[in-house]
């Protein structure tokens, strides 16, 4: 019972969407430099705050991408943090006054990319969801 004649539904190839990450926005890893699409890269941005200190001033994590200011972008690996640490990279970056405001910590970063990369079963598929 298996009719093979059926006519194409032309009309519908009209209506399939494009693949959304064929138009994903590259964006630039501060640790490898490498160009990424931006939902492979974890967005920082910098904040004031640290210890309770308002002149204290730390790279945040923005896993939304929502927060306001300038941002950054960062493989989520200690490799990437390590790199874009040595380099300076956050300052640059995040265009951060490190004589005014003083340095720019890291803990914060660590320890959202310690918590995030403990539960991850895949290293290298795509986070389908
Ligand atoms: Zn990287």
């Amino acid at each position: 019972m298996v009719r093979d004649g059926r006519p194409t539904a032309v009309w519908w190839t009209a209506v399939v969407t494009q693949p959304s990450n064929r138009h994903a926005p590259l964006r630039t890893c501060v640790g490898c430099r490498q160009r990424a699409a931006r939902g492979e890269l974890l967005r920082v941005v910098a904040r004031s705050g640290f210890d309770g200190q308002d002149d204290s001033w730390y790279v945040a994590p923005d896993p939304a991408g929502s927060a306001p200011g300038r941002g950054a972008h960062l493989h989520p690996t200690d490799t990437c943090l390590a790199r874009a640490e040595r380099s300076r990279a956050f300052v640059r970056a995040l265009r951060h006054d490190a004589g005014a405001r003083g340095p720019l910590h890291l803990q914060r970063l660590r320890d959202h990319l310690a918590a995030a990369a403990a539960p991850r079963p895949n290293e290298n598929g795509s986070i389908s969801s």
